[in-house]
């Protein structure tokens, strides 16, 4: 099982409260950013453009447990920047396991090694290690050659010290369904807890703006990525999330499921989007114009967007909102194989270049269910 029965029963418990208190809109997981500054400069990051004064800022551990405190989300992950690089990261750590917050610490893993001394294992503490996935494709990702052997060297040492390690993986046009299969299995041998994916962003910031993927590109390559799993693959993430990337479900986006703080505030309306900021998470919920966001809005800002931030919420938030959420939830749990022979044969098919409009030709076999002419 990927994710502990403990932090199962702490999340399904929170999010059961919500629902008998009424409460349509909640806060899932604090998406906490104590800092912009990182040790590497991906081309599709959106964090580190800032100017020099504005990377240089860190947020203190007290900002960080006021921050925790208001949210009262059970779950916090602290992705950056690189917390590692924080001055103080340990200390947050620490107070957020003792305020019994599940943490997932994201980190590309190139100071974990040297770093791991300050933490101590804990069921509340899972290094989340950012992995585009294999050796070339990773650290062509993260343009830093060496940087997929640094970061597998620090799993390895992680977990021989105890430690909750998961991976994240960001897919970006031109991935190779193949190839992220592959990179699966050699995650799995390494004996991890699970893994985490999702599509990249088209941050208007970013370095690189031609390799982020539409809605049909994305569905399209996830389907071929997550269907006929193998069977050893586990993931820390909701199931039927999963089946949103594959193009099986529709959520709306619930951008205050996963709320972000950082060195400017309560960030409006998500972790991508920057459309101002509130002192407090009460005025953030409270004063964001949220009809405005998600696909359904028309916002051409997230025409595009299937990220995890947006979506991860909305696909717990349908598990415990019928009976029917529920059973599809524990029928995906309990049955991961998803067999699919199109699945299989988009495999063989060459990696395509990037275009705005994708139409797969299913009048050649109308058993396929796809239908992806939109983006
Ligand atoms: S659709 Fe994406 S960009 Fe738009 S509000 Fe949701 S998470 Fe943010």
């Amino acid at each position: 099982m990927a994710v502990p029965v403990s932090q199962m029963w702490t999340v399904s418990s929170y999010v059961l409260r919500q629902k008998l208190a009424g409460r349509k809109q909640y806060p899932l997981v604090l998406m906490l950013e104590p800092l912009f500054r990182c040790n590497l400069a991906c081309a599709g990051c959106g964090k580190i453009q800032y100017p020099a004064h504005i990377l240089k800022k860190n947020l203190s551990p007290e900002e960080c447990f006021r921050a925790v405190d208001e949210c009262g989300a059970p779950m916090v992950s602290i992705p950056g920047g690189e917390p590692l690089m924080h001055p103080q990261i340990a200390e947050i750590v620490e107070g957020l396991v003792a305020r019994k917050k599940y943490i997932y610490l994201c980190t590309n893993a190139l100071l974990l090694k040297e770093k791991l001394d300050q933490f101590q294992p804990s069921k509340y503490l899972t290094f989340s290690v950012h992995l585009d996935g294999n050796r070339e494709e990773h650290d062509l990702a993260v343009c830093r050659e060496g940087g997929y052997d640094i970061a597998v060297d620090a799993i390895k040492e992680a977990l021989h010290r105890g430690f909750r390690v998961t991976t994240n993986t960001t897919l970006f046009d031109g991935a190779d369904p193949k190839s992220v299969r592959q990179f699966f299995d050699e995650m799995m041998e390494l004996g991890l807890e699970g893994m985490m994916l999702s599509p990249g962003y088209s941050y208007d910031k970013a370095p690189d703006q031609k390799h982020f993927l539409g809605r049909a590109r994305t569905r399209r390559m996830f389907r071929a990525i997550l269907s006929n799993r193998n069977r050893n693959w586990r993931f820390n993430l909701s199931p039927l999330f999963l089946e949103f990337l594959m193009g099986r479900r529709t959520f709306p986006c619930t951008p205050w499921g996963m709320p972000t703080y950082n060195i400017f505030g309560w960030q409006k309306p998500c972790y991508l989007l920057q459309d101002g900021y509130a002192e407090t998470f009460a005025e953030l919920m409270g004063t964001t114009a949220w009809q405005n966001y998600g696909t359904e809005s028309g916002n051409p800002a997230c025409a595009n967007c299937m990220v995890h931030s947006g979506y991860e919420a909305s696909a717990v938030n349908a598990t415990f909102s019928s009976l029917s959420g529920f059973l599809a939830t524990v029928k995906a749990t309990l049955s991961t194989r998803y067999e699919d022979p199109d699945a299989l044969r988009l495999l063989d098919e060459p990696i395509t270049p990037v275009n705005p409009l994708v139409q797969i030709n299913s009048a050649a076999d109308p058993s396929t269910k796809l239908q992806e002419t939109q983006v």
